[in-house]
This record gives C-alpha cells, sequence and structure tokens, in this order.
C-alpha cells in the first residue's frame, strides 16, 4: 500500500510518497514560496536524480498539483498512474479539543479543522485546501487527518488549564494543547518498545529539540504534560521562540517600542530565541561554531537554552513522581551530543549517567546512559512522515 503523506505549512507543502509493505521511501520533496514570488518545487525520487521545477503556485491546490505532476513523471516519477497511492495523510495542526487520535477525513472533520482556524491560523487554513486538492484531484481516495495536538489531548485538566477567569475557557476554548504531538507519540512509544519499559506504567520524557521544540511526560503511553501551549510559543527557547517570558513583557515593549501586540508576538515568535539572544543564528550548528570561537552571546543562548530544557526535565519528574526515561529526539536531540551531555549533567542527582561513547552514535535508536544509570537515557531517531503513513493504514484497512 502507497501511502501520500502531506505536511502544508503556511507557505510550504512537504510531502512524501511511501510504500508501506517495505516501509521505504519511494519519493520525497517540497514545494516552498506557495502564495509568494519564486515558488519551487524540489522534487527528490529514491534512486533518480532530484527534479526542481520553479513555477508560479498560487495556492496549495496548485502544489499538490506539481506534486503528482512529479510523482508521475516520465523520467522523475516513481508511479505510472494515481491509481498506485491508495491513502493520503494529512498532518493537520490544530484539532482543538475535538480529535484525541487521528480520523478519516470527512466533512464533518473539515468543519472542524475550520472551526480550528483561529487556533492554527497559519497552519490550519493550508491543511485545509491541500485536503480539498486531494479531493479534487484524486477522487475519492481515503484521506486521514493526524493532528500535532491529539497525542496531549489525555493531560488532566490540572495541566491543561490557564490560571485565567474560566469564562475565557468556556467562551473561547483558551488552554494549552501541545504541538509535535505526532513526534512525541512515535517516540515516546519507540521508547517504551526500544527500551523494553513497561507499556501500561513507565514514566517516560521526550524531549523534541528541533528548531521548534518541546518537551513532553508521558506516562503508560499516555501524555500527562508537554510545554507547548494554546499556541506552539510557550515551553522551551527555541530557535526564533522565546518559550516562557511573563506575559506583562508584551506590554511593556509594546509601550516602549510604541508596537502593537501582534507586532510584539512576532518578535517573540520569529526574532527572539537563541537568534534573538546571540544575534548570531537560529541554527544550533552555527550557534556552537560562533561560541567555541569565543562568542559570548552565543554561549549565553546556548547555556540558558539547555538550562530551560533541564528545568522542564526536572518539573515533569516531578509531575509523575519518577522517571524510567528520557529520549531525546529532533535535529538537536539526535545529532548534538554535547547538548545531551550538558542537559544530563544537570541531572546527575536522579542518578544519570551517560556513556560517552555511545552518546557519539548518530542516526539509530539507541540507549546512550551506562548500564548502572538509575534513568534510561536515549537517542530515538523520530519519523513524523512514517508514524502518519502508519495512523493512515491503520485506519483505512
Ligand atoms: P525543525 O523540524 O523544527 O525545523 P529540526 O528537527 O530539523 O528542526 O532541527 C533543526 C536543528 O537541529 C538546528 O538547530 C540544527 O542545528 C540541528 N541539527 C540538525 N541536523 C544536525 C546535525 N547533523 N548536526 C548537528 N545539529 C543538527
Amino acid at each position: 500500500m502507497n501511502v501520500l503523506v502531506l505536511n502544508c505549512g503556511s507557505s510550504s507543502l512537504k510531502y512524501q510518497l511511501i510504500d508501506m509493505n517495505t516501509k521505504s521511501v519511494l519519493a520525497k520533496g517540497i514545494c516552498e514560496k506557495i502564495g509568494i514570488e519564486g515558488a519551487s518545487l524540489t522534487h527528490k525520487p529514491t534512486g533518480k536524480d532530484n527534479l526542481v521545477v520553479t513555477e508560479p503556485m498560487p495556492d496549495h491546490k496548485a502544489a499538490v498539483k506539481l506534486v503528482m505532476n512529479a510523482l508521475l513523471d516520465a523520467k522523475y516519477g516513481v508511479i505510472n498512474n494515481i491509481s498506485e497511492i491508495q491513502a493520503v495523510g494529512h498532518r493537520v495542526l490544530h484539532g482543538g479539543k475535538y480529535y484525541s487520535g487521528s480520523i478519516i477525513i470527512n466533512d464533518d472533520v473539515k468543519r472542524v479543522i475550520r472551526e480550528c482556524f483561529d487556533l492554527g491560523p497559519l497552519h490550519n487554513p493550508a491543511n485545509l485546501i491541500g485536503i480539498e486538492a486531494c479531493e479534487a484531484l484524486m477522487g475519492n481516495i481515503p484521506q486521514v487527518a493526524v493532528f500535532d495536538t491529539a497525542f496531549h489531548q489525555t493531560m488532566p485538566v490540572k495541566a491543561y488549564l490557564y490560571a485565567l477567569p474560566y469564562e475565557y475557557y468556556e467562551k473561547y476554548a483558551i488552554r494549552k494543547y501541545g504541538f509535535h504531538g505526532t513526534s512525541h507519540w512515535y517516540v515516546s512509544g519507540r521508547a517504551i518498545d526500544f527500551g523494553k519499559l513497561d507499556p501500561e506504567k513507565s514514566k517516560v520524557i521526550v524531549a523534541h529539540l528541533g528548531n521548534g521544540a518541546s518537551i513532553s511526560a508521558v506516562v503508560g503511553g499516555k501524555c500527562v504534560d508537554t510545554s507547548m501551549g494554546l499556541t506552539p510559543l510557550e515551553g522551551l527557547i527555541m530557535g526564533t521562540r522565546s518559550g516562557d517570558v511573563d506575559p506583562a513583557v508584551v506590554q511593556y515593549i509594546a509601550n516602549k517600542e510604541q508596537k502593537s501586540v501582534d507586532e510584539v508576538l512576532n518578535i517573540l515568535n520569529k526574532k527572539s530565541g537563541v537568534l534573538g539572544v546571540s544575534g548570531v543564528s537560529s541554527d544550533f550548528r552555527d550557534l556552537e561554531a560562533a561560541a567555541n570561537a569565543g562568542n559570548e552571546r552565543a554561549q549565553i543562548a546556548f547555556d540558558g537554552f539547555i538550562y530551560r530544557v533541564a528545568k522542564y526535565i526536572g518539573s515533569y519528574v516531578a509531575a509523575m513522581n519518577g522517571v524510567d526515561a528520557i529520549a531525546f529526539t529532533a535535529g538537536l536531540g539526535e545529532n548534538n551530543g554535547a547538548a545531551r551531555q550538558a542537559i544530563c549533567d544537570y541531572l546527575t542527582y536522579l542518578g544519570i549517567e551517560l556513556d560517552t561513547e555511545k552518546n557519539k552514535i548518530r542516526g539509530e535508536e539507541v540507549v546512550i546512559s551506562t548500564a548502572s544509570s538509575k534513568v534510561k537515557v536515549m537517542v530515538i531517531p523520530t519519523n513524523e512522515e512514517l508514524a502518519i503513513a502508519m495512523e493512515t493504514v491503520k485506519l483505512v484497512k
């Protein structure tokens, strides 16, 4: 069974066509600058040359059409007929309080995705256009929505409710939702399997450390807390997002700089984080290089990032009254051993000991703690596309 996985962002569309019999990627690619000048498609078919198409893409429907053309292309394509795609799995940002799992898309599901436009203003509209484009281009093919928020719906009310007047929760559904759910679900599940943990009782912390970063506490495979909130701005320090700040900072900057709330929020989302502090880059590779070359602000940004992760781990150990395993994932979590070591240096009080040689292994699932460590520390490469395809197969079969 071939599953097309689509991830529509505000101006991008990432895709993978996966053969689920062998779990192999037939082709993957990205459409960038959708709706803006200079749009392009980069298509990477496995075992063939890459194809780059530079062509205007006024909307996500045009992008999906170009993806279909690339998949069917005589030279760069990987299928001969559209019917060789048996299902489509969509990453959908926000399912609000409505979905705690993936679901086959019908008119009702589309209505809910639309209802959640306010909660995911950049992504949910793009997700819906992607779904409708597939309907238009691929007929009655089954489509599945896999929500970024779904895995976190098991959080108890004490974890997700903000201490605001209750009417705002009732009227506007303002609460913590959490994001990166597909990754937290996949990685916590793999941590339980790979680490041979008790599927019913194990206490796992997943640190998804990429450009966007979030952390979750998972008991018996169910999320009990996570660091992102109503939007992905809350929690850890990220590439360009501030993570937690005193909300009064917004008013303070707005008054001092004569900016609107929207403008300040844009600064908190796009110009803050390690980029804002260092003035160097949102990419941790650049940050580390600059810090190693003696750039003090780059070092401060890196140290602040590590410190925040360690503090969150400490708070989730308290929330779960213990921890059996910590799983690192995403770009930085998978590739940066120095960052993992620096985080774990804060956690020796938990009896955590890293094996320095194992901490150097890359690109595979690995336990990086010593045999005598009281908590298992692991690296689990995330694979959101495969997780979405697995969910799709499960529902479509
Ligand atoms: P996102 O999906 O949120 O855009 P990623 O999960 O790709 O982010 O993570 C991006 C971060 O991971 C960057 O800061 C980058 O420095 C770091 N990273 C990615 N690949 C590597 C690598 N091979 N070595 C070291 N760091 C890496």
